[in-house]
């Protein structure tokens, strides 16, 4: 069942690094609203990279938590992604369509997807593919 799977290859100690450095980066959000959001990835090579939600006061110019580590990741050159986590106190948060723009096209649709509604609570885990199972291969 999608969200609940045990095999990731990626261990519980993992998951849990992955999640704790989401929601420290997290208390850097950058909002208008009332939603902070952290993220982060984890690249093949076992690097993390973390990222949090930047709003402007026009909000087209948004930079979602997902996105914000990405260009970290890239900016420190890595564009190998196996994994991403995003934390948010706002129950099963998933990453918006823009955003899964970018995990599909640098992790692929076998990419794992997590999500954490509160630190130390339950991690679900999906696939890109998954999450938006009619999105279109190159
Ligand atoms: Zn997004």
């Amino acid at each position: 069942m999608p969200g609940t799977r045990e095999d990731t290859g990626i261990s519980k100690q993992q998951w849990e690094e992955l999640a704790a450095a989401a929601w420290e980066c997290r208390e850097n959000a950058y909002i208008q609203g009332d939603t902070r959001v952290g993220a982060a990835r984890l690249t093949g090579s076992g690097k993390i990279f973390t990222g949090c939600n930047l709003e402007h006061i026009f909000r087209c110019h948004d930079v979602h938590a997902e996105v914000n580590a990405i260009t970290s990741m890239v900016a420190a050159g890595a564009t190998d992604l196996k994994a991403i986590i995003i934390v948010a106190e706002c129950g099963l948060f998933t990453p918006c369509g823009g955003c899964l723009d970018w995990i599909f096209q640098l992790g692929g649709p076998d990419c794992l997807v997590a999500c954490q509604a509160r630190a130390g609570g339950e991690i679900r885990v999906f696939t890109a593919a998954e999450l938006m199972p009619q999105y279109p291969r190159y």
